[in-house]
């Protein structure tokens, strides 16, 4: 992706339970937390997602993983990685993924 923005800030905030991303060129889109966590892109969740997909009763038996944040981290200067408050810190969230994420929840 060659003409994305810097990402400049990410604020939490744990009451709206929401993160919100400013970038470069002025964008600056609120994300749920939940939104981030169930789109987790490490390898363990998106093979949790691929079954689910397979298996109506996941859907309705699994428990909804934790959308309560305990911290983030920047990484490399290209992605963002999430801790979540049940321990899960494997996701790594480029900032094109990032950005898609925030172009996605503009437009609803
Ligand atoms: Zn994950």
């Amino acid at each position: 992706m060659p003409d994305l923005p810097a990402l400049v800030d990410v604020a939490v905030s744990r009451t709206a339970a929401t993160c919100t991303l400013t970038w470069a060129d002025g964008l600056k889109q609120p994300v749920a937390l939940a939104d981030l966590r169930r789109l987790c892109p490490c390898a363990t969740c998106n093979e949790q997602r691929e079954q689910r997909q397979g298996n109506a009763l996941m859907v309705i038996s699994g428990p909804l993983p934790s959308a309560e944040l305990d911290s983030l981290e920047p990484v490399g200067g290209y992605a963002v990685r999430f801790h979540w408050a049940d321990g899960h810190d494997t996701g790594i969230y480029s900032f094109g993924f990032l950005r898609e994420l925030c172009e996605q929840a503009q437009r609803r």
